[in-house]
C-alpha cells in the first residue's frame, strides 16, 4: 500500500520492518521487557551490560570479630586473617566480619575501567589499607542495592590492589524478622551469604542506553497517555528496541545516537513552568532498627559514599543533618571527617539542620530544644565555620507550636519537613506556606511536595511532586529530598543518571536543578507570593502512641531535663559567689546534655526502637542521673558554704533550702532524712514522721524565689493559718479532710466526692467515680510500637480490687497517705499510695505498676465537673489549646495529644489541673480528662514497657480559669522540688540570699547558665556572664522587673545562640531581696508566649 510500485529493472526488495501499528500497552510492555532483568534477560539490554566479569583476580581472607565487638580499623587489620570464599556465611546478627580482598587486574582487562562487585548481602565499608573509608555497601538484592566499587578508570593490567572490607551483620533497616523493611524485632542468629566478589568491566554504551531507556519508559508510563512527549518516548524507545541488540555493539551505538537525538532535541524548555530543587540526602535515624553504634559506622558508610559521588559528578549537592552524627565521624573516621570538609567548602556537602540530633518536636521541654540549637549550631558553626539556616526534620512526629519562635532565635529562618504526608485522617493544605508559632513568629515552611525523604529521582517523583504542591498559585519553586537513607547510601549513581536526562526536558511539568538548602529557600523567598499561614502546632496525625510507649525513657528525660536545669542554676550561682574554690565543670555538663540531646531522637524518646537502644538510652539516663547528682549537690554544697554555713556540724536543728523557681514556695511538706547522722537525734521534734519512720515531716514556708534559705526543722513556725488534715475510715469509704477540700475514696482508691470547701464546688462529674484505671485493647493498623488508634477506646476493661483494699499509711496532721492495690488487665497489677497535705488542695497520686500485657493500654481517668469546647496542655516555653469534642474531622484527629507537666479543664471561675511527673500522652473529651500511662507494643521491641514502673501525677482544683490561675507554676511545684540539703547546717552560721525576684506572676525565669565560652574553647564558660531566660506563661504583655542581688556590669539581650542585641533596661527603684543591700533592677517588656534571653555580665 505504502509503496511505490516497483520500476523495471530495480531490484527485488523485501518487505519492510516495523509497519504495524504501536499498540500503546503492548508496546509499553514490551519495552519493558526489554530492559528488565526478567525471564528474557538473557537476550535483552541486560544480557549487554558486562563485558568482562573475573572472580579468580579476587582473592579474600577473612578476619572475624568476637563478641559482636565494633573495632577500629588499626586493630582490626591486625586479626588472624583466614581464606574465604564466595558463599561462606558470616554471622549472627550485628556481628563484625573483615575481609582482606586481593585483586590482581588481568592483562585482558588493559585500558578498561574495573570495579569490584563485593555483595556480601548486609551492610560494608570498603577501607584503604592505610585505614581511610572509602564506600559503604549496602548488599543484598533491594532497590538501595550499592556494591560496585571502582578500582582504576583506566587499567594497565599489572594492577596489585589490596583493599580492606569491614562487613557488618545487619541490613539496611537492621535484621527484623521478615526481611528488609521489617519492623518486627531482630532476629538475632542471622547469617549473611557473601554472594558476589568479582571483578567486572561494563559495557559503557550498553548501561548509557539502559539509562535513557528506563526514563523513556517512565514518560510513558507517567506522563499523561495524551500528551505527545509520552507518545514521542513510545515511538522513539520502539524505535531503539528495534535497533538494538545485545550482542551487536554497533547497534547500541546506533540505539544510542537515537536516544541522545531525543534528549537534545527537547533541552530547550523555554520558561520553565516549576522549578524543582534536588537534594540528595541519606536520612540516617541515630538508632532505630539498630543500637547507636551502628549507627556511627552508618554515617561513614553513607558519606564515603556520597564524597565519591560528588568527585565523580560536578552538579551533585548533598546534605545532611545532626552534629551529633558529624561529631562521631570526626572522631572515628578523622580521614573522612576531612574530605567531607573539603566538599562543604565548595558547598557540595551541605551540614544542614542546626540541631544536634533530629529530636522528637513533641516532648522536649522548651529549654532542650533550645539546647539542641545551641549544641547543633555551635558545632556547625565551629567545624564548618557556618551556621545552618534551615531547620531540618523530614522524619519527626509533628512540631510543636513554639518552634516557629525557636527557630527564629537560633538564627535560622526556614522550615523542611514532608512527615505530614502520613496524616491518617485529614490531608494537609499546603507546600509552601509562612508556620506562625505561639508568639506570632512567622517561618517560611516548605514541605517536600514528593511526599517522601528518599525519593528515587525518578520519573514519577518529579511529576508527583508538581501535582502533589498545594500551593502553585503561590509559588513555582520545590523542593526534591532523594537518596537512601538508614545505611542505604543516600542517592545511588543511576539517580544522578536519571537526573541529568531529565533535568530540562520538554513535555515535563518541572525542570530540576541542583541546589543546596539555602539557595532553595532564598529563591523560595524571593519568587514567591501571597503565601496563605498556618497557626499553631503542626500536628501529626498519626504516631500518637509515641507519646506513651517505653515509659523509663519518658521518665528518664523528664527528669535528666530537670536535674541538668537543677545543676545549671545551682553551679551558675555557685560560680557568682567567692572564695569558695568553686568550679563550674563545664566539660562534664557539655557531656550529659548531649546524652540527654541524643536521647531525643525522634526514634528514642517516641520508643520506636529496637530493644538493644533502649539499653544505651536508659544507661545514659543512669548516666546522667549520677554524675548530674553528684554535680548539684557539689554546687549547693558551695553555694550553702559561701555565706559561712557550718555543715554538719555538732548544730542539727536546720536544713538549708533553695527555691530553684521564680515564684515563692508555701505549705510544701518537705521530708528530712532522719534515718542516719546528725538528724537522727531530731525525730522527736518532728509533727509527724513517715510511715517508715526514716523521714522528718515538716511545712517549708514563705521561701521566696530562686533564694537560699534555711529553716529550722525542729520547730514548726506554722501558727493560727495551720489546721490538721484528718482522715475517717469506714468499711467501704474513707473520707480525707483538711482546710479547703474534702474526699471520699472507694475501698479501690477511687474519688466518689471530691468537694472544694472553700469555693463550694463539686470537682469530679456527678454521677462518675475518678482516679479510675482502665486498659483498653491497643492493637494499631501497622505501626505496632508507634500508634494508637482512634477506635481504642470502645474496647477496655476497669480496674479490679487487688491485695488489701484502701489502707490508711499516714493519719496526720501534715498529711494523710492512703494506700491501695488494684489488678489491671489480664495480669498487671497497680499499687497506688494517694497523699493529701494538711497545707494544699492538690492530691498526689504516687503509684507503681507491674506490667504484663500484650498490646493493651493502661490509662487513668478523671471525668470533671467542668464543661468548656477546649483544654489546655503544657507545651515547650507555654500552652496549646485544643479541642475537647470531634465535631470535623481536624478535631476527631487529636484524640490523643502531648502535654508536659499539666493538663488544665477550665470553665470561668474554676478548673481542675491534673500534673504529672514523666507522662506525655492526655486526652480531654467531653468531661473525662484521660492520661496514658502504659502501652504493650511487640515490635520493634516485644519486651517493651514489661516490667515495673513508677510514677506520680496529681489533681490540682483551682479557682480561676485557666488564665487567672497558676496551673504553670503547680505543674513546676510538682516537677522541681525545693533543694534541701541531705546534711544538717548550723542555724546559727547561716546566710540566707535571694538571688532574683519577678513581680509578675506570669513570667516564668526557667534557665539560669553560664554563657558559653569561645567557639576554639568549648570547654571554656565565660564564668563571669550569666544567660537567664524567661518565658511569658499565660498569654500576656506588658513590662515585667527583675531584681537582682549579683553585682551586676551590664546586661544585653540575647538570642538562643547567646548574640548579643541592644541593652536592657535598668530601673531606678532598688528593692532589697533577702539578705543583700545592694540590688539591680531590669525593666523587660514581655508579650505572649515570647521567649526572653538575656546576658548579664558580673562585676
Ligand atoms: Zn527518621
Amino acid at each position: 500500500m505504502g509503496q511505490s510500485p516497483r520500476k523495471e529493472g530495480q531490484e527485488l526488495l523485501t518487505a519492510p520492518f516495523n509497519t504495524l501499528q504501536k499498540h500503546r500497552d503492548i508496546t509499553l510492555s514490551r519495552l519493558q521487557n526489554f530492559i528488565a532483568k526478567c525471564q528474557f534477560d538473557d537476550v535483552n539490554l541486560q544480557a549487554a551490560l558486562i563485558k568482562h566479569r573475573d572472580q579468580a583476580a579476587v582473592k579474600l581472607e577473612v578476619s572475624s570479630v568476637s563478641d559482636l565487638q565494633r573495632i577500629p580499623f588499626d586493630q582490626a587489620i591486625k586479626g588472624d586473617f583466614s581464606p574465604a570464599k564466595v558463599g561462606d556465611k558470616f554471622g549472627p546478627t550485628w556481628s563484625t566480619h573483615w575481609f582482606r580482598v586481593t585483586i590482581d587486574i588481568p592483562a585482558s582487562f588493559k585500558g578498561e575501567e574495573v570495579e569490584l562487585i563485593f555483595d556480601p548481602t548486609c551492610e560494608a565499608l570498603v577501607w584503604s589499607t592505610d585505614g581511610e573509608p572509602l564506600m559503604g555497601i549496602t548488599g543484598d538484592n533491594n532497590i538501595d542495592r550499592h556494591v560496585e566499587y571502582r578500582l582504576t578508570k583506566n587499567a594497565t593490567g599489572k594492577e596489585h590492589i589490596e583493599l580492606y572490607i569491614e562487613s557488618a551483620c545487619n541490613g539496611m533497616f537492621g535484621a527484623g524478622v521478615g526481611g528488609n523493611g521489617s519492623i518486627q524485632p531482630p532476629e538475632n542468629d542471622r547469617y549473611f551469604k557473601l554472594a558476589t566478589a568479582e571483578i567486572i568491566v561494563r559495557n559503557k554504551v550498553a548501561w548509557e542506553l539502559l539509562g535513557d531507556m528506563e526514563v523513556l519508559v517512565a514518560m510513558i508510563k507517567e506522563l499523561p497517555k495524551d500528551s505527545q512527549a509520552s507518545w514521542d518516548a513510545l515511538s522513539t524507545a520502539n524505535t531503539i528496541a528495534n535497533v538494538a541488540s545485545y550482542d551487536d555493539e554497533s547497534s547500541l551505538v546506533e540505539a544510542k545516537k537515537i536516544s541522545a537525538e531525543f534528549f537534545a532535541k527537547r533541552a530547550d524548555v523555554g520558561f520553565p513552568q516549576h522549578v524543582i530543587t534536588a537534594i540528595g540526602n541519606c536520612h540516617i535515624d541515630t538508632a532505630w532498627l539498630w543500637p547507636y553504634d551502628e549507627t556511627k559506622r552508618k554515617a561513614a558508610r553513607s558519606w564515603a559514599t556520597q564524597c565519591g559521588l560528588i568527585e565523580e559528578y560536578p552538579e551533585y549537592v548533598f546534605a545532611a543533618s545532626q552534629a551529633q552524627q558529624f561529631e562521631w565521624t570526626e572522631q572515628l573516621y578523622p580521614k573522612l571527617f576531612e574530605r567531607m570538609k573539603k566538599h562543604a567548602k565548595s558547598d557540595r556537602f551541605i551540614p544542614v539542620g542546626g540541631t544536634w540530633v533530629e529530636m522528637d518536636c513533641n516532648m522536649p521541654s522548651g529549654e532542650a530544644m533550645c539546647r539542641q540549637f545551641l549544641y547543633g549550631q555551635r558545632y556547625f558553626e565551629h567545624k564548618f565555620g557556618e551556621r545552618s539556616h534551615v531547620f531540618w526534620l523530614p522524619d519527626t512526629f509533628g512540631y510543636s507550636a513554639q518552634l516557629p519562635q525557636i527557630i527564629h532565635e537560633a538564627d535560622l529562618r526556614y522550615f523542611f519537613t514532608q512527615k505530614l504526608s502520613w496524616n491518617n485522617i485529614n490531608k494537609f493544605p499546603h507546600t509552601t506556606f509562612n508556620w506562625t508559632g505561639l508568639d506570632g513568629t512567622s517561618v517560611l515552611t516548605h514541605f517536600s511536595p514528593a511526599d517522601t525523604y528518599t525519593a528515587q529521582a525518578s520519573v514519577r517523583d518529579v511529576i508527583f511532586a508538581v501535582q502533589n504542591n498545594k500551593d502553585k498559585a503561590y509559588s513555582n519553586q520545590s523542593l526534591l529530598l532523594y537518596g537512601n537513607g538508614d545505611g542505604g547510601g543516600g542517592p545511588l549513581r543511576a539517580m544522578l543518571e536519571r537526573l541529568r536526562r531529565v533535568r530540562k526536558l520538554q513535555g515535563f511539568p518541572a525542570v530540576v536543578e541542583h541546589g543546596t538548602p539555602n539557595s532553595f529557600y532564598e529563591k523560595l523567598e524571593a519568587t514567591s507570593k501571597d503565601l496563605t499561614s498556618w497557626r499553631g502546632e503542626l500536628y501529626f496525625e498519626l504516631h500518637r502512641g509515641t507519646y506513651t510507649t517505653h515509659a523509663l525513657i519518658k521518665k528518664g528525660n523528664r527528669k535528666g531535663e530537670l536535674l541538668l536545669r537543677q545543676v545549671e542554676i545551682l553551679g551558675a550561682l555557685a560560680s557568682t559567689t567567692s572564695g569558695t574554690g568553686y568550679t563550674y565543670e563545664k566539660p562534664e555538663l557539655d557531656r550529659l546534655w548531649k546524652l540527654l540531646l541524643l536521647n531525643q531522637f525522634h526514634d528514642v524518646l517516641p520508643g520506636s526502637s529496637i530493644g538493644m537502644v533502649y539499653i544505651d538510652a536508659l544507661k545514659f539516663y543512669k548516666d546522667i542521673q549520677a554524675s548530674g547528682s553528684k554535680l548539684s549537690e557539689r554546687a549547693f554544697e558551695h553555694l550553702v558554704k559561701s555565706g559561712g554555713a557550718q555543715i554538719g556540724t555538732t548544730a542539727v536543728n536546720a536544713s538549708a533550702v533553695f527555691n530553684p523557681t521564680s515564684w515563692a514556695r508555701s505549705g510544701e511538706i518537705v521530708e528530712v532524712d532522719i534515718s542516719s547522722g546528725a538528724a537522727a537525734q531530731a525525730h522527736s521534734s518532728f509533727q509527724q514522721l513517715s510511715a517508715d519512720k526514716t523521714k522528718g515531716l515538716h511545712i517549708a514556708n514563705d521561701i521566696p524565689p530562686y533564694t537560699l534559705a534555711a529553716f529550722d526543722f525542729t520547730k514548726d513556725d506554722h501558727d493560727d493559718w495551720f489546721v490538721p488534715i484528718i482522715v475517717n475510715h469506714s468499711k467501704d469509704e474513707v473520707i480525707v479532710k483538711n482546710k479547703f477540700i474534702e474526699i471520699k475514696f472507694d475501698p479501690l482508691g477511687r474519688i466518689r466526692s471530691f468537694i472544694d470547701t472553700l469555693e463550694n464546688r463539686q470537682v469530679i462529674a456527678p454521677g462518675y467515680l475518678a482516679n479510675t484505671f482502665k486498659t483498653f485493647e491497643d492493637i494499631p493498623l501497622f505501626w505496632d510500637a508507634w500508634d494508637i488508634e482512634v477506635y481504642h477506646l470502645e474496647k477496655g476493661w476497669d480496674a479490679q480490687a487487688g491485695g488489701e483494699g484502701l489502707v490508711v499509711e499516714e493519719d496526720g496532721p501534715l498529711r494523710v497517705v492512703l494506700r491501695v492495690g488494684l489488678k489491671v488487665g489480664k495480669a498487671s497489677k497497680v499499687v497506688q499510695r494517694i497523699i493529701i497535705s494538711a497545707t494544699s488542695p492538690r492530691v498526689d497520686f504516687e503509684t507503681w505498676v507491674d506490667w504484663r500485657e500484650n498490646r493493651r493500654v493502661l490509662k487513668v481517668e478523671f471525668p470533671v465537673n467542668i464543661d468548656n469546647d477546649f483544654a489546655t496542655y503544657e507545651t515547650q516555653f507555654g500552652f496549646i489549646r485544643r479541642p475537647t469534642h470531634y465535631n470535623n474531622s481536624w478535631d476527631l484527629a487529636r484524640f490523643e495529644v502531648c502535654a508536659h507537666k499539666f493538663v488544665d479543664y477550665s470553665e470561668h471561675g474554676y478548673g481542675v489541673a491534673l500534673l504529672n511527673d514523666s507522662k506525655y500522652g492526655f486526652a480531654v473529651h467531653g468531661n473525662v480528662i484521660r492520661m496514658s500511662v502504659l502501652r504493650a507494643p511487640k515490635a520493634p521491641d516485644a519486651d517493651c514497657d514489661i516490667g515495673e514502673h513508677t510514677f506520680r501525677y496529681a489533681l490540682y482544683p483551682h479557682k480561676g480559669s485557666f488564665a487567672e490561675s497558676n496551673v504553670v507554676q503547680a505543674g513546676y511545684e510538682f516537677n522541681v522540688p525545693l533543694v534541701i540539703s541531705p546534711t544538717p547546717v548550723d542555724l546559727a552560721s547561716f546566710t540566707p540570699r535571694q538571688f532574683f525576684s519577678i513581680d509578675k506572676p506570669n513570667i516564668v525565669l526557667d534557665t539560669i547558665k553560664i554563657a558559653e565560652g569561645p567557639l576554639s574553647d568549648t570547654a571554656k564558660p565565660a564564668l563571669k556572664t550569666l544567660v537567664l531566660r524567661f518565658y511569658e506563661a499565660y498569654g500576656g504583655r506588658g513590662v515585667f522587673k527583675l531584681t537582682t542581688s549579683l553585682p551586676v556590669a551590664s546586661a544585653v539581650f540575647c538570642n538562643v545562640l547567646e548574640d548579643s542585641g541592644s541593652s536592657v533596661h535598668t530601673a531606678d527603684v532598688a528593692i532589697p531581696l533577702l539578705g543583700s543591700e545592694k540590688t539591680t533592677i531590669f525593666a523587660i517588656g514581655y508579650a505572649p508566649f515570647k521567649i526572653i534571653s538575656i546576658k548579664i555580665e558580673l562585676e
